[in-house]
């Protein structure tokens, strides 16, 4: 026999919602098809490695008849839409949940061939709401392809895919000002939400590796959202950009208001224990680089199954166990300390907010390491941590991955590592810890091994000369790259 050729497969989960059953199919493919783990990405999204020519009709018919539409398509223009994951019973998180869904289903290509493909024809779609039906079929503007299958994207590409998030004010879970467009619920005195600001990245970090930050762009009512975001979708297959503001509010038929003043961002990672609300508690858990396998998958699944739950999977790659009754978070706590799954107990503070891809063995675009290396090179940092007199509750946000696509969004790390060669990584500083300031390159190919010679100086100097509380990122940048070098050249 020839060499059999494996797959990777990614559900789309618009907010990261995964509702039991689609869990306990993801579990069983995973050992029945897959690698025998399950692998939670930074768009909040299975994938499933490893996957046999031979099975993917079978792997595929599961995922989608256990939750009709939730398998991503290699032809998808637009990635998994982000919102917070946190299942809170408040009219904001709600309603930006529910935009992420209708976004993620207006965007959808609407040829059937790819459900034909892996389904027979047969029809197991769910139904989408009529607003979202509405906002696509709306040609008053003369934007639509009205003769094609297809009536915002016609028979054209999108020079590159799309990157959408939808958050509330000061819930940067999802790594807002990364993507292409975010969308902030507004609400009013009472709480109802009213409409929501957005704002656009102008410049993709992929095509320049060059990472600007998202710009304000303007506000629009709730009623106006879709339309809002199908005229920007529509912008850029007429113009590849979408930062013409004069189109933008022409396709839209009426003028931007100025976008509303934001309060700060914060990192939210939802882990542990928290009211949902609504008598109902969640539980956020870390899960090292996405990657659910060995004790921990056992662990989960007996949960998830025994207690009917709805789980969510966050930007940072966590999950959260949804809906728990105040009766069972007594015997689920225990079956997680058995499993070493409790936070933060068990777990160092870098390894909370580290995130890594896949790279090798799994990405044919790596050229170095990411989630394999990303283990050692925390305990490094610690020890490093620890030589320096930095103290076990410090932490910075480090971010790897194999090669400059970026897919574990190293550009807004306070440490970055992004692959340049064999064992090698250029290294960027001044992201922050709320992920609201662009890292810069300030270094290019360290050898992996030669990790300590930069790192020791700089957590060196940000011990002593830092300000009251100031982040590792609010440091660099303050002190400024030449500074740094200098500490680095110098040391011995
Ligand atoms: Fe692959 Fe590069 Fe993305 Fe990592 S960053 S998953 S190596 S494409």
């Amino acid at each position: 026999g020839g060499r059999s050729y494996s797959f990777m497969l990614r559900t789309k989960n618009p907010c990261g919602k995964v509702p039991n059953k689609l869990y306990l199919t993801m579990d069983d493919l995973a050992d029945q098809f897959g690698i025998g783990t399950l692998r939670l990405t930074t768009r909040q999204t299975f994938q499933l490695h490893g996957v046999l020519k031979k099975n993917l009709k079978t792997v595929m018919s599961s995922i989608i008849h256990s939750m009709g539409s939730t398998l991503g398509a290699c032809g998808d223009l637009n990635r998994n839409v982000l919102a917070p994951a946190a299942p809170f019973a408040r009219k904001d998180y709600q309603f930006a949940q529910q935009t992420a869904d209708n976004i993620a289903a207006l965007l959808t290509p609407q040829s059937g061939f790819y459900y034909d493909m892996w389904v027979d024809g047969e029809k197991i779609m769910s139904a989408e709401p009529p607003e979202v039906v509405k906002a696509r079929n709306d040609n008053s503007h003369g934007t639509n392809f009205p003769d094609s299958p297809e009536p915002i994207y016609g028979t054209q590409f999108l020079p590159r895919k799309f990157k959408i998030a939808v958050t509330v004010p000061t819930d940067n879970s999802v790594d807002l000002l990364t993507n292409d467009i975010g969308v902030v619920v507004i609400t009013d005195a009472d709480g109802e939400p009213s409409g929501v600001g957005g704002g656009m990245g102008r410049t993709h970090r992929l095509e320049t590796t060059f990472p600007r930050l998202a710009e304000p762009l303007g506000y629009v009512p709730k009623e106006d959202i879709l339309y809002a975001v199908k005229a920007i979708v529509v912008t850029q297959r007429e113009n590849g950009r979408r930062d013409d503001q004069v189109l933008w509010s022409n396709t839209m038929g009426r003028n931007l208001i100025l976008p509303v003043n934001c309060p700060e961002w914060e990192f939210k990672s939802y882990l542990g224990w928290h009211e949902q609300g609504d008598g109902g508690l969640f539980c956020g858990l870390h899960v090292d680089s996405g990657r659910v396998g060995g004790k921990m998958k056992a662990t989960l699944r007996e949960i998830i199954e025994k207690y009917n739950l709805d789980v969510r999977l966050t930007p940072n790659q966590n999950i959260i166990l949804c809906g728990i009754r105040k009766a069972w978070k007594h015997p689920i706590t225990t079956a997680l300390a058995q499993a070493g799954l409790l936070q933060p107990k068990y777990v160092d503070p870098l390894n909370l907010t580290a995130m890594a891809c896949p790279a090798f063995p799994l990405c044919p675009l790596a050229i170095t390491e990411a989630e394999r290396g990303i283990p050692d090179i925390l305990k490094r940092v610690r020890a490093v941590f620890e030589k320096v007199g930095l103290k076990y509750n410090e932490s910075v946000v480090i971010r790897a991955t194999g090669c400059p696509n970026g897919c574990a969004r190293p550009y807004m790390a306070e440490v970055g590592f992004v692959g340049d060669g064999p064992n090698s990584y250029q290294i960027w500083l001044g992201g922050t810890p709320n992920q609201t300031s662009i890292a810069r390159t300030f270094m290019n190919k360290v050898k992996i091994h030669d990790l300590e010679k930069v790192l020791e100086p700089l957590f060196y100097y940000w011990k002593r000369k830092r300000q009251s509380k100031e982040s590792f990122g609010d440091f660099t940048n303050r002190v400024g790259f030449e500074m740094l070098q200098e500490w680095v050249d110098k040391w011995d």
